[in-house]
C-alpha cells in the first residue's frame, strides 16, 4: 500500500503518500491505480468538504514517475496506456466536486508536480527540502501527465516554458512568486494551511492573459525556440516538442492538449537522445548505490581535514562542511589560507542567496571550518583529503607528516589529478591507508568524484572513501591507479589533438565550434584556456612519460607558455580574456606561428573524427586495461566529469552508435594519413572483428 486515506470528523479527507519499503514516493502503475481507487471512494462520500494530498516522507512529497516503467517495456501501446492512466487519474482528482489541495513539503518533481497541478490549490513549505519542478525535458521527454497543459494555463506560457525547458527546481518562495503555489507555510503548519486553502472552494477559471492570444503565443514560442536552438544546437528534441505542445495546448480544450502530450511523449521516448539521457539518469542512481568491489565495513567519518587551501582545497572544505562535517583546513601559506577562507565564505553566501541554506545555516557551515597554519594534532580526524601542489615529492612529504600526526585508522586521501597513488603512498609504513578522492573543479558544481584504488589500498580504506563520497552527495566512479585515471586520460589526447589541428592552420574558433556542434559544452581550446595551458602541458607531458601509447605533442603550448599566455588566469591563451568582456581570438597567435604551416588541410568532418575517435580509442584502452570495470563507468565518468555530449550517451555508447567496424576502418585511415597515434587499440580491433560493440545487444547479449 502506498497511499492511506483518512476522513476527518469535519469531512476533510487526507490522502497521504507513503510508499511501502522506500524512502521515496514515486508514481508507478500500481500507485496510480491505488490513487484511482481512493478517488472513486471519495466520489461516493456524501458530504466531503475537501481533499488534502500530503506525504509521510521527511523530504519527499512525490519524486516523480518510476522511470523504470518507461524502459521496462518500450512497447508504445504499454507506454501510451501509462500516459492515459495518469491523465485519467489526475483528471478524476481535478474534477472532484469538492476542492483539493496539495500540501507540498520536500521534493515535488515530474509526476509529483503534475499531481499537485491537478489539485485546485497548492501550499508549499518554506523548508529547504522543498523543490518543485518539471525536469522531464532533461530526460529527453516532456511532462505528459497534464503538466504541459496545466502549468502554462496556471502561470502563463513564458514562465511555464522557463521551468519546463530548463527543468529548474524551485524552492517554496520562488514557486510562490511565479504562482506555482498559492501559499507558503512553515513545514509544521502545512496541513493547517492546506485546510485553510480548502475554504476557498474550487479554483475559479484562470483570468484572461494577453500573452495567451494566438499571436502573442507564437512570439513567445519563437523566442523560446531560438533560445533552445542556440543552447542545444538542435541536438535535443524534447524542449522543442515541449514548446510546440505547451503553445498549442493553450488554444485547445484540455483533453485535446492531453492528446498532444501523449503523442509527443511517445515520439520522444523512442529517440536516441531520450535513451541516452535516461541511461545517464540510471547511471546516476547506480552511482548513489555503488558498493565497494571488495566487501568491507566502512569506518565512520565524522570529522575531516583538508590539506591545502587553494582552488580545490577550499572547494572541498566548503562542500564537506556544508554537509555537516567539521573541517580542519590546513595550509603552509597564511595568505593562501586567508584566500581559501574568503572563497569558502563566498560559496556559503552564494548558496544562501539561492536558498540552499538559511543565513544561519550558512554561518554555521562557515564556522565548522577551522583554519590552521601551524602543525596541529589530527587525532580527532577520521579522513584527510590532501589538495596541495601537484608534485610527487611535496605530496610524499605531506603524507609522511600525516602518518605521524593522524590516528592509525585515519584514511589518508589525495586529490591528485594524475599522480600515482601508489607512489604517493610509497614512503608510508601503512600505504594501505592511502586512496585517491579526485574531485573536479569547481567542487560545488561537479558531481563526479573519481575514487582511485592504489594496488595497496585496503578494502576498508576504499569502502570508507566510498561511503564518505556518497555521504557528502557526490557521485563516485571507482578507477584503478593508472596515469590520468579515467577522465584526464581520455581528455588529454583530445586536447593535444586539438592543439595539433590549430598548429596545422585551423582557427581555434573553428575547432571549438566543431566540437560545440558535436555536443560538447565547451570547445577543446577554450577548455585548455580554462584549465590553464601550463597545467594542461604538465599533465600531457606526465601522461606521455607514463603511458605506453603517448600522444605526440608539439611545441605549441611551450611557445604560448613562454609568452606568458597561460590561458584564462593570465588573461590570454588561445583567446584573450578581458574581465567583463566576451573573450576574443588572440591576435598574437598569427604572429607567433607565421606563416601557419598548413601541414594538412583537414575537412570539418575529418577534424571531428580526429577529435572524437581519439577519445574513443583511449576510452577503449582504459576499458581493456581495467582502469574501470565496465563501459558504463567510462560513459558516466566522461559525461559527469567533462559534460561529454550527453545526448550521445558517452564515448563508448557513441562508439556503438557509429559501429566498431566503421571506427576501426576510419582510425586505420587516419593512422595512415595523419599519424600512427590513431592506430586502433586491440580491444577495438577485436570487437570490430566479431562485429560487436562495447555494450551488450540482443544479438550479442554478453
Ligand atoms: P592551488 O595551487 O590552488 O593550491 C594548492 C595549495 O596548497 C596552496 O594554497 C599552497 O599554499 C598549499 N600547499 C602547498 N604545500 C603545502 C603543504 N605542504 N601543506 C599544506 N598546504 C600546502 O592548487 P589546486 O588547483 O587547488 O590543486 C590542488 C591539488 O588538486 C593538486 O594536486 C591538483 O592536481 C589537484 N586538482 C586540481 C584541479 C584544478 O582544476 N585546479 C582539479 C582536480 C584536482
Amino acid at each position: 500500500m502506498n497511499i492511506t486515506r483518512h476522513l476527518d470528523a469535519d469531512s476533510v479527507c487526507t490522502l497521504t503518500f507513503d510508499r511501502a519499503g522506500s524512502s521515496a514516493n514515486v508514481f508507478d502503475r500500481a500507485t496510480l491505480e491505488e490513487l484511482d481507487g481512493h478517488l472513486a471512494a471519495l466520489e461516493k462520500v456524501p458530504v466531503l468538504r475537501g481533499v488534502i494530498l500530503a506525504s509521510a516522507k521527511d523530504k519527499i512529497f512525490v519524486a516523480g514517475a518510476d522511470l523504470h516503467e518507461f524502459v521496462r517495456d518500450p512497447d508504445p501501446k504499454i507506454l501510451g496506456g501509462i500516459v492515459d492512466l495518469g491523465h485519467r487519474v489526475f483528471n478524476r482528482l481535478h474534477h472532484l466536486p469538492s476542492p483539493s489541495v496539495a500540501a507540498i513539503h520536500g521534493i515535488c518533481l515530474g509526476g509529483g508536480c503534475e499531481l499537485a497541478l491537478a489539485c485546485d490549490w497548492r501550499v508549499g513549505s518554506d523548508g529547504k527540502e522543498t523543490k518543485i519542478g518539471l525536469p522531464e525535458t532533461q530526460l529527453g521527454i516532456l511532462p505528459a501527465w497534464g503538466g504541459s497543459v496545466r502549468l502554462p494555463a496556471l502561470i502563463g506560457l513564458p514562465a511555464a516554458l522557463g521551468l519546463i525547458l530548463t527543468g529548474r527546481q524551485l524552492a517554496g518562495v520562488p514557486a510562490k512568486k511565479i504562482g506555482l503555489i498559492d501559499e507558503l507555510s512553515h513545514p509544521e503548519y502545512l496541513l493547517a494551511a492546506a485546510r485553510k486553502l480548502l475554504e476557498r472552494g474550487k479554483r475559479p477559471a484562470p483570468a484572461f492573459r494577453a500573452a495567451h492570444l494566438p499571436i502573442a503565443r507564437q512570439l513567445v514560442a519563437r523566442k523560446a525556440r531560438a533560445d533552445v536552438m542556440a543552447k542545444t544546437r538542435g541536438h535535443y528534441p524534447a524542449p522543442l516538442k515541449a514548446i510546440q505542445v505547451c503553445t498549442a495546448a493553450l488554444g485547445l480544450p484540455a483533453d485535446a492538449g492531453f492528446d498532444l502530450e501523449k503523442t509527443a511523449f511517445l515520439d520522444l521516448i523512442r529517440t536516441p537522445a531520450c535513451r541516452s539521457l535516461l541511461s545517464i539518469f540510471f547511471l546516476q542512481e547506480r552511482a548513489k548505490k555503488l558498493s565497494p568491489p571488495v566487501a568491507a565495513e566502512p569506518l565512520p567519518v565524522r570529522r575531516v581535514a583538508v590539506v591545502g587551501a587553494g582552488v580545490m582545497g577550499a572547494g572541498i572544505a566548503q562542500w564537506a562542511s556544508a554537509r555537516g562535517l567539521p573541517v580542519i583546513l590546513k595550509d603552509v601559506a597564511p595568505d593562501a589560507l586567508a584566500r581559501g577562507l574568503r572563497t569558502i565564505e563566498t560559496l556559503f553566501t552564494e548558496a544562501a542567496k539561492k536558498r540552499a541554506f538559511t543565513p544561519a545555516e550558512a554561518a554555521a557551515g562557515f564556522n565548522r571550518v577551522t583554519p590552521v597554519y601551524a602543525a596541529v594534532p589530527l587525532t580527532g580526524v577520521d579522513l584527510v583529503v590532501e589538495a596541495a601542489v601537484e608534485k610527487l615529492e611535496a605530496k610524499q612529504a605531506i603524507f609522511r607528516d600525516l602518518e605521524k600526526h593522524a590516528r592509525p585508522d585515519t584514511v589518508l586521501a589525495t586529490n591528485t589529478s594524475a599522480l600515482s597513488i601508489d607512489a604517493i603512498a610509497a614512503p608510508l609504513s601503512h600505504p594501505e591507508r592511502v586512496v585517491g578522492i579526485h574531485f573536479f573543479n569547481p567542487v560545488n558544481r561537479m558531481q563526479l568524484v573519481e575514487l582511485v584504488r592504489g594496488p595497496r589500498t585496503s578494502a576498508t580504506t576504499l569502502a570508507t572513501a566510498l561511503q564518505f563520497t556518497k555521504a557528502i552527495g557526490k557521485l563516485p566512479v571507482i578507477v584503478n591507479d593508472s596515469p590520468g585515471f579515467l577522465v584526464n586520460r581520455i581528455l588529454m589526447p583530445y586536447l593535444v589533438e586539438s592543439v595539433r589541428l590549430f598548429r596545422e592552420g585551423h582557427a581555434p574558433s573553428q575547432i571549438d565550434r566543431l566540437m560545440l556542434d558535436f555536443g560538447m559544452p565547451m570547445g577543446p581550446l577554450r577548455l585548455a584556456d580554462e584549465v590553464g595551458l601550463d597545467v594542461a602541458q604538465h599533465v600531457a607531458q606526465d601522461l606521455a612519460r607514463r603511458l605506453p601509447n603517448p600522444m605526440p605533442a608539439d611545441d605549441t603550448l611551450t611557445q604560448l607558455i613562454a609568452k606568458g599566455w597561460l590561458g584564462k588566469k593570465s588573461g590570454c591563451g588561445f583567446y584573450v580574456h578581458a574581465k567583463g568582456a566576451k573573450s576574443v581570438a588572440n591576435p598574437g597567435l598569427s604572429t607567433l606561428f607565421t606563416p601557419p604551416p598548413a601541414i594538412r588541410d583537414s575537412s570539418d568532418e575529418e577534424c571531428v573524427d580526429r577529435l572524437v575517435l581519439i577519445m574513443i580509442n583511449e576510452a577503449a584502452r582504459c576499458l581493456a586495461e581495467g582502469v574501470v570495470a565496465a563501459p558504463e563507468d567510462v560513459d558516466f565518468g566522461m559525461i559527469l566529469g567533462t559534460g561529454w555530449a550527453p545526448f550521445r550517451g558517452g564515448p563508448l555508447r557513441h562508439a556503438d552508435t557509429l559501429g566498431t567496424v566503421a571506427i576501426v576502418a576510419r582510425l586505420d585511415q587516419l593512422a595512415r594519413e595523419v599519424g600512427p597515434h590513431f592506430a586502433p587499440c586491440d580491444l577495438l580491433r577485436s570487437l570490430a572483428k566479431s562485429e560487436r560493440g562495447f555494450y551488450p545487444t540482443s544479438a550479442h547479449p554478453v
